[in-house]
């Protein structure tokens, strides 16, 4: 394997960079081994040429956000993680927010709110960045990001290129971005113009309806299943007998069947058997297959 430490050096600043980090810091299940190398690039430029040099020189690499869609293994990541953390500006112009990948999805909304800019309130609550969302088409509440996305500029093949929503490939869960491999490094929303009261009330009408069903009290991904055409993963789960499921530390929620949580000592191994038999008894019980939705990494 190339030595990622010298390919990256120049290119980004020594505390920028972290050698062997656990990535259980850095993933909302809290679950993960070690990735050889793991960043944090300071700007868009810095990702572009990290990404550049770790491509040209055939090294392994992951660009993550939140982690909050990601399920590291246990024996973690033999390459480079890049984390977009710290390119996480917002910026006004006119109807639209300029959106670096990094930016939590509640700071994104939270600024839509402080401009009276509607249109977001869907992704307020979800855990995760605005590439992350972007490449995922993270929805709720039949909002998703397709909706609001008027472009994205993602580095392709050595060039950032700023490339229209429409030509994202995006259908549920999903952009033709899990194929072509593209690192988005920024992002511009369309919101509408509307009344601040009206935006918070809706913010805080669907968060709490987030809390209420969801165990947000547990390290988890979310949804550990897409919803299968012409019924629900959790209610399928449900109905198969599978609430409160244990495989070690990692159960099927008491809450809501459709997440699984880290009861606080869950190895990736005990998520990914438990997400085995969860798929395989729904099957032979319901005829429905049962897809991942979170990305599985190492
Ligand atoms: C409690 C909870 C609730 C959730 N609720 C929802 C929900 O309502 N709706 C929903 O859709 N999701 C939900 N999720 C899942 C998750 O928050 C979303 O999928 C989110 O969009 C993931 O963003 P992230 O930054 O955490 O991505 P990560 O988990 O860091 O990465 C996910 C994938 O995106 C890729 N990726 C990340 N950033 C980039 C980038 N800049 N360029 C290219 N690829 C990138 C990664 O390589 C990886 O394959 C929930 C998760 C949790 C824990």
């Amino acid at each position: 394997m190339p030595d990622i430490a010298a390919l990256l050096t120049g290119i980004l600043s020594e505390d920028e960079v972290k050698y062997n980090e656990p990535m259980s810091r850095h993933t909302t299940f809290k679950i993960g081994g070690p990735a050889d190398v793991y960043a944090e690039p300071r700007g868009e430029d810095a990702l572009a040429a990290a990404v550049s040099a770790l491509k040209d020189a055939g090294a392994p690499f992951a660009v993550v956000g939140c982690g909050s869609n990601l399920l590291v293994r246990d024996a973690g990541f033999r390459g480079a993680v890049l984390s977009t953390h710290a390119i996480s500006g917002v910026t006004r112009v006119g109807d639209c927010l300029r959106v670096g990948a990094g930016a939590t999805l509640a700071k994104t909304a939270a600024e839509a709110l402080r401009h009276s800019l509607a249109g977001l309130e869907f992704a307020s609550g979800i855990p995760g960045s605005f590439g992350g969302a972007v490449f995922m088409n993270a929805g709720a509440y039949g909002g998703e990001m397709a909706d609001v996305l008027v472009s994205a500029r993602v580095l392709t093949e050595g060039a950032a290129k700023d490339i229209p929503a429409g030509r994202l490939g995006f259908s549920y869960r999903k952009s033709a971005l899990a194929e072509t491999g593209g690192v988005i490094l920024s992002g511009t929303v369309r919101l509408s113009p509307g009344d601040a009261g009206a935006i918070r009330a809706r913010t805080l009408e669907l968060n709490a309806s987030r809390a209420a069903k969801q165990p947000l009290d547990l390290p988890s991904a979310g949804s550990a299943f897409k919803r299968p055409p012409g019924s629900y993963a959790s209610k399928l789960i449900d109905e198969c007998g599978l609430r409160g499921y244990t495989v070690g530390g990692a159960s099927v929620s008491g809450k809501h069947c459709g997440f699984i949580v880290n009861n606080g000592r869950a190895a990736a191994a005990d998520v990914e058997r438990l997400m085995a038999d969860v798929i395989r008894v729904v099957a032979e019980r319901t005829g429905y297959i049962l897809e991942p939705e979170v990305r599985i990494l190492g």
